[in-house]
């Protein structure tokens, strides 16, 4: 069944332009990791999905629902960006919290949500910390947290692990391919690290020069580079 369907999607800022004609089908509970040179529009398409920027051009579709039109809270769909982005000001609980109010999900739910994530998670010790008092590892699965207990249908990760040192890096690593089983959601995860493209996903996209060069699984990707590109991006023998 389909999950996110980008129809077509286009955008420039101003003479550049990031995205020409961007399509993807992606089914339910997949797990894609999108991998492209630093500027080839990854990070702009996942702000356009969970609507923090708008395309000039195309549709997008979650679950039957066409949502490029609708507020960022109303879309399903959880972003967690490379610079986590929790509110300094507030504990662990209150981020967590936050988008929850927002959306008027009842105070005793809230609390039931947040320490079932926290548990899983393992932050459960952290909650009435501020994220001044946390380590980056630790800031990652807060973030990973807050975006959780809204139970999206569709996570969007930026770079969630390029923060992170090499030990920290394993972990969280397993804690992501562990996501799907535990949350029912689909996952578009955003990285530079091949060797995490190739582990993790079910399969791949390879983005460059405003276009998506190829969609396949890692070993499709890799034993059958659809042009010259992606062969040498992925180090493919081919
Ligand atoms: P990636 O995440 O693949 O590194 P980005 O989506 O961040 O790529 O950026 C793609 C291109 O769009 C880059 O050339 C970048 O400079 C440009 N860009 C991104 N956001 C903006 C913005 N808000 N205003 C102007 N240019 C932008
Ligand atoms: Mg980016």
């Amino acid at each position: 069944m389909t999950c996110l369907s980008l129809i077509d999607v286009c955008k420039s800022y101003g003479s550049i332009h990031v995205l020409d004609g961007v399509s993807l089908a992606m089914e339910r509970k997949e797990f894609i990791a999108f991998l492209g040179p630093s500027g080839s529009g990854k990070s702009t398409l996942l702000r356009i999905i969970a609507g923090l920027e708008t395309a000039d051009s195309g549709e997008v579709w979650l679950d039957g629902t066409r949502i490029d039109r609708l507020a960022p809270g109303d879309r399903g769909v959880a972003l967690v960006f490379q610079q986590y982005a929790l509110y300094p000001h507030m504990t662990v609980r209150e981020n967590m919290a936050f988008g929850l109010r927002n959306a008027k999900v009842p105070a005793n739910e809230i609390t039931d949500r947040i320490e079932t994530v926290a548990a899983t998670l393992e932050i459960d010790r952290l909650l009435d910390r501020k994220p001044g008092q946390l380590s980056g590892g630790q800031r990652q699965r807060v973030a990973i947290g807050r975006a959780i207990v809204k139970a999206p249908k569709l996570f969007l990760l930026d770079e969630p692990l390029s923060n992170l040192d090499a030990a920290l890096r394993n972990r969280t690593r397993v804690e992501l391919s562990q996501l799907r089983q535990r949350v029912d959601a689909s996952v578009i995860m955003v990285t530079h690290d091949q060797a995490e493209a190739m582990t993790l996903a079910d399969r791949i996209v390879v983005m460059n020069d405003r276009r998506i060069q190829q969609i396949g699984t890692p070993m499709d990707i890799y034993s059958r580079p659809a042009n010259r590109f992606v062969a040498r991006f992925v180090g493919s023998p081919a």
